[in-house]
C-alpha cells in the first residue's frame, strides 16, 4: 500500500471555495495510485476565537477544559471535508484522535505524542481511500483530550506519516516553500528547494512558524521527507531533508525571528554557589521554558541575573520569581516584553567563523542595539526593542548575501 500524507493549514481550509481546491490535490494523489491521509488544522483564525472564549469565562482556565474546547476547530474541518470528498463519490471518513487513538502525555496546551495505534489506521486505510484526520489533538491515557501546541498539525502529520511508512509527508500552507526569511517580512527572501533537518529544527525553534519545531524533530528522527508547499499553486516546494555537502559552502542560510519574548532580570542577586540553581530549578519545575541566560558581572558579591522566556510564561515566571527573590533576599525582579529575537542559521557556521562579528556590525551600522546573544554551532540569537525586528531581518539577510539580486 502506497501511503501519502497531505497537511492543509487554516488558510487551506478557511471555506468552501478553499477546501474545494483541498479536494483537487487529494483527488490528484488518488489518481497517483496513493491513499491518502489528510490532516486537516482549523479553520484561519478558528483556534484563536475558541481560545478568546475561555479567556472570556475564566481568568485562569482549567487546562484539561480548555483544551478540549480548542480541540474542537479541527473537528469542523474534518467532517466538512469528508462530506466534500464522500460528494465526489470518494470513499473517505474523518478521524478524531480518539478514535485512533493519538496517545499524548498531559501537558495540557504542549501535549507530546507518545504512541499511535497504526493498525487501526492501516485497518481503516483497507476500507476507505482517504482518512481525513483531526491536526493538533491528542487523547490521555486516561481518556482527557489533549491539544499539542500552536501550529501542532504539523506535527499531527509528520508523526503520522512517520508511523504509516508514508512515502512523503506533504504540508500545504499559504506560502510555497521555505524562504531564507519570512517573505512576508522581507521582500528580498529567496524560497529554497531543499533545507536540512537540522537548519530546519533551528529556523522553527528561533520562531519561523512555518513548521512546528516538533514536527521537523519527528521528521529528522524517523526521516520522514517533508515537502512544504503551496494550495493555491502546484509549484514544487522546498523538501526539508538530511544534509548534503552543498549546505555546508553556504555560511548562513536562513533568518528567524520571534516576537513571543519577554525579558526577566532578577536584580541584586548574592554572587554564590547555588544561586544560580536556585533561580533556574523552580522554573524547569514550574514547566517553564528559559531561552537566553545572561549573569553580569558582579559587583561587591552582588549580580543580576537575566533570562528570556516565552510571553504566555512570563505571569507563571513571575509568581515563581518572586519567591524564589524572597527567599535569596534579591533586591527586586523587573521585567520587559518590548523585545524580539532575530536569528541567523547555517549549518555553514560549524567551519567558518566571523558571523557573529558580521552580524553585529550590520546592526550597529542601524543603531540597532543589542540586549543579549545566544549562540549554538550553526545558529546566532540576537535579542533587540522589538520596534526593530522587521528591520533586522532584512538587514542581517542583507548582511549574510541572501537577498534574491545577490544569490543565485
Ligand atoms: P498554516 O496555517 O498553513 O499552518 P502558518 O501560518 O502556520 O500556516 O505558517 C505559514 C507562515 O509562516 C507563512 O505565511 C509565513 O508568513 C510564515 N513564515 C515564517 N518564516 C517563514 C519562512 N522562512 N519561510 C516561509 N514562511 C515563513
Ligand atoms: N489550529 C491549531 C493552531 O491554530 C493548530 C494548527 O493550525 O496547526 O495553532
Ligand atoms: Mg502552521
Amino acid at each position: 500500500m502506497r501511503i501519502l500524507v497531505q497537511k492543509f493549514g487554516g488558510t487551506s481550509v478557511a471555506d468552501l471555495e478553499c477546501q474545494k481546491r483541498v479536494r483537487e490535490k487529494v483527488l490528484a494523489a488518488l489518481n497517483h495510485g496513493y491513499k491518502v491521509v489528510v490532516v486537516l488544522s482549523a479553520r484561519a483564525g478558528e483556534t484563536n476565537r475558541l481560545l478568546a472564549l475561555a479567556e472570556e469565562w475564566s481568568k485562569t482556565p482549567d487546562l484539561a477544559e480548555r483544551d478540549s474546547l480548542v480541540s474542537i476547530g479541527e473537528q469542523v474541518s474534518i467532517t466538512l471535508f469528508a462530506m466534500l470528498l464522500k460528494d465526489a463519490g470518494v470513499k473517505a471518513r474523518s478521524v478524531l484522535a480518539f478514535q485512533i487513538p493519538l496517545v499524548t502525555g498531559n501537558e495540557y496546551g504542549e501535549a507530546r505524542i507518545q504512541s499511535i495505534n497504526s493498525d487501526w489506521l492501516h485497518a481503516e486505510l483497507e476500507k476507505y481511500e482517504v482518512l481525513v484526520v483531526a491536526g493538533f489533538q491528542g487523547i490521555t491515557d486516561d481518556g482527557k483530550i489533549t491539544t499539542l501546541g500552536r501550529g501542532g498539525s504539523d506535527t499531527s502529520a509528520v508523526a503520522l506519516a512517520a508511523v504509516l511508512h508514508a512515502e512523503q509527508c506533504e504540508i500545504y500552507t499559504d506560502v510555497d516553500g521555505v524562504y531564507t526569511t519570512d517573505p512576508r517580512v522581507c521582500s528580498q527572501a529567496r524560497k529554497m528547494r531543499t533545507i536540512a533537518y537540522d537548519e530546519m529544527l533551528e529556523m522553527s525553534s528561533m520562531g519561523a512558524k512555518v513548521l512546528h519545531i516538533r514536527s521537523v524533530e519527528f521528521a529528522k528522527k524517523y526521516k520522514v521527507p517533508v515537502h512544504v508547499r503551496s494550495t493555491f499553486t502546484d509549484d514544487p516546494g522546498t523538501v526539508v531533508t538530511q544534509e548534503d555537502s552543498s549546505m555546508e559552502a553556504v555560511l548562513v542560510s536562513g533568518i528567524a525571528y520571534d516576537r513571543d519574548q519577554a525579558r526577566v532580570t532578577m536584580r541584586g542577586v548574592p554572587d554564590q554557589p547555588g544561586v544560580a540553581a536556585a533561580i533556574f530549578g523552580p522554573l524547569s519545575e514550574g514547566g517553564v521554558l528559559v531561552d537566553m541566560i545572561v549573569q553580569n558581572t558582579s559587583r561587591d558579591g552582588i549580580t543580576d541575573m537575566t533570562f528570556t522566556v516565552s510571553r504566555k510564561d512570563l505571569a507563571k515566571t513571575l509568581e515563581i520569581m518572586q519567591k524564589v527573590s524572597d527567599g535569596i533576599n534579591a533586591r527586586e525582579v523587573i521585567h520587559d516584553t518590548n523585545v524580539a529575537k532575530v536569528s541567523a542559521i547555517g549549518v555553514g557556521m560549524r567551519n567558518h567563523s566571523g558571523v557573529a562579528a558580521r552580524a553585529f556590525a550590520a546592526l550597529q551600522k542601524e543603531n540597532i542595539n543589542i540586549m543579549m546573544i545566544s549562540t549554538s554551532e550553526i545558529k546566532i540569537g540576537i535579542l533587540i526593542e522589538e520596534k526593530y525586528v522587521e528591520l533586522a531581518v532584512r538587514i542581517l539577510h542583507e548582511a549574510f548575501g541572501l537577498d534574491w539580486d545577490m544569490g543565485d
